[in-house]
């Protein structure tokens, strides 16, 4: 590595807090990741600036009292470069911190209290790892350009700096360029201790050790592991993990899943005895054997189908859903051996997601959307046996906005069982379905009619009895879509108007049941004969 390019935004920055008379460090994940030759995923600042001053020389910063952080605004997206940060951020900022101490985790979830320290050196000591406890003076940038009070455009309002080697000056109290080099995760100071006081650094030892590991440049480095007192702390202090906020450990399990070795992180989580206090339910797939079409046990199954759904680089939703899909199965097993069964455990699966996702407080749209994925992942379409009005009824329950997600965790799914069956034609024939009948009404907004018509034409008032004959009209037409016309359903009111409300409160529901049980019935049917997953 001879030299670094440091985004316009952070030279900006840096340039006005040393101009001020402060310090600028760049600390943290960004200076590991440029000692290993890597591109940061986020800059973070540390200075000896205090909030409010720090607030003066940027007024339309940011204030995040809870961290000690302030944000300055930017509209530059390179500084948001990762899935995360897309996925849950709307503002792009660049974060400037003012050195601080480790507080006290009276609760071992939030420090009681921020104190802020006079040295970077007393800044890097409060921080996780080695690694991660490096900073790179950026003072350097000033005396490089030697010029004092400069303005903005000075540094070059589109032109990244660029920093030479020779003039790198690494402040690396803690020996964290030798673990660097080495491939070593070790906690800065006694790992029993800094794991007391913050549990989450347990998750984060084996994200680092399996994300480091991965993706140096030049293709996998191997060989990084965790430092075998700093493991022994892990393994020892796991239950500590029960501490931690749910929305800490949301947090943590997204970013491990956007990983690269999403998988073996989750198998390794599972090795230091972690998992148990992360989603225990996946656990209880251990060792479960499936049945003939698979040769992975569910655990297994459940880790190749993330697996997969990573190198695809599919969506954060997609990843929990292949990652939870079958999490019901364990519950469901009946019969062992290449016969076994697991009906229903998309229901349960679905129910239990919703518990561990509720547990670990994810966002309500990621949390449905996931749900939604296990529910309906185990579907069933064969060409011939499934009629138009069957594919619309599908995509009346799964919504048409969702079948290419869920197309997308089939796929997980059926790569990640070992033995793949020739699905794709099937799938392929299935969207060309979709395609035929997507224009067709699936849901009663589609009808030609609507409310007001029942009424208007049979003189009634709002109640029960229009929800009836609606039902009753969407029924009809997802069966025969050339039903929707005004005129034709205008006729079919007139009809439905006659009958006494028991009668067609009978047959709105009625319809939905026969329906259901039919297609129900020859979905076990097909199950029972295929053993479909
Ligand atoms: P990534 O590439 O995943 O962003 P990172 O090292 O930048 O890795 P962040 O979570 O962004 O990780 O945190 C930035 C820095 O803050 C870390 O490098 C570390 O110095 C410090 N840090 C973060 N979380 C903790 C923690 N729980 N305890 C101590 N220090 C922490
Ligand atoms: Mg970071």
């Amino acid at each position: 590595m001879n030299k670094i390019e440091i985004p316009k935004e952070i030279t900006i920055v840096a340039n006005k807090l040393v101009d001020s008379g402060y310090s600028a460090y760049l600390v943290g994940g960004c200076v590991r990741d440029i000692l290993m030759n890597r591109d940061p995923q986020d800059w973070d600042i540390a200075t000896n600036a205090k909030p409010e001053e720090i607030q003066k020389i940027f007024p339309d910063s940011v204030y995040e009292n809870q961290f000690g952080t302030v944000g300055i605004k930017t509209t530059d997206h390179r500084l948001q470069t990762t899935a995360v940060d897309r996925s849950l951020s709307t503002v792009d900022i660049v974060e400037i911190t003012t050195f601080r101490l480790e507080g006290r985790y009276t609760d071992k979830r939030h420090p009681d209290e921020i104190k802020f320290a006079k040295t970077i050196e007393e800044d890097l000591g409060r921080r996780d790892f080695t690694i991660n406890a490096m900073a790179l003076d950026l003072g350097i940038m000033n005396k490089e350009l030697g010029i004092k009070n400069k303005k903005e455009k000075d540094v070059g309002e589109d032109s990244s700096f660029i920093i030479h080697n020779s003039k790198f000056r690494i402040i690396d109290p803690f020996a964290g360029q030798s673990d660097l080099e080495n491939k070593i995760i070790r906690t800065v100071g006694n790992p029993e201790e800094r794991f007391n006081e913050d549990a989450l650094r347990l998750m984060r030892a084996v994200r680092f050790a399996v994300q480091l590991d991965f993706s140096a440049k030049g293709g996998p480095a191997s060989g990084w592991a965790i430092e075998k007192k700093t493991e022994d702390a892990v393994k020892k202090h796991a239950g500590l993990l029960k501490m931690i906020a749910g929305e800490r450990i949301r947090d943590e399990l997204i970013k491990i899943v956007m990983t690269e070795r999403a998988a073996k992180d989750i198998q390794s989580l599972e090795d230091l005895g972690l998992l148990q206090y992360i989603i225990p339910e996946l656990r209880e797939g251990i060792g479960v054997g499936q049945n003939k079409h698979h040769i992975y046990n569910v655990w297994e199954h459940n880790l190749r189908a993330l697996d997969y759904a990573v190198k695809k680089n599919y969506s954060v939703e997609i990843r929990f859903a292949a990652l939870l899909h079958d999490v019901g199965k364990p519950r469901t097993k009946a019969g062992d051996g290449p016969d076994s069964t697991f009906y229903n455990h998309e229901v349960v699966g679905a129910k239990m997601t919703a518990g561990i996702l509720d547990r670990l407080h994810f966002p309500k749209e990621l949390r449905d959307k996931v749900i939604h994925l296990v529910r309906y992942h185990l579907f069933y379409y064969n060409v011939g046996e499934v009629t138009e009005a069957g594919v619309r009824r599908f995509l009346r329950r799964v919504g048409p906005e969702n079948i290419d997600d869920l197309l997308k965790v089939r796929e997980a799914d059926r790569i990640g069982s070992g033995v793949p069956k020739a699905f794709p034609y099937k799938l392929r024939h299935l969207q060309f379905m979709i395609e035929k009948v997507k224009a067709d009404p699936i849901s009663p907004k589609m009808l030609k009619v609507n409310g007001e018509d029942v009424m208007k034409i049979l003189g009634i008032e709002p109640g029960p009895k229009v929800g009836y004959i609606l039902s009753v009209l969407l029924e009809e037409v997802l069966d025969d879509p050339e039903k929707n016309s005004k005129e034709k359903l205008e006729a079919e009111i007139k009809k439905l108007g006659n009958l006494d409300i028991q009668e067609l409160e009978k047959m709105a529901k009625g319809a939905r049941e026969k329906k259901e049980e039919f297609e129900g019935g020859v979905e076990e049917e097909m199950k029972k004969k295929y053993y479909v997953r």
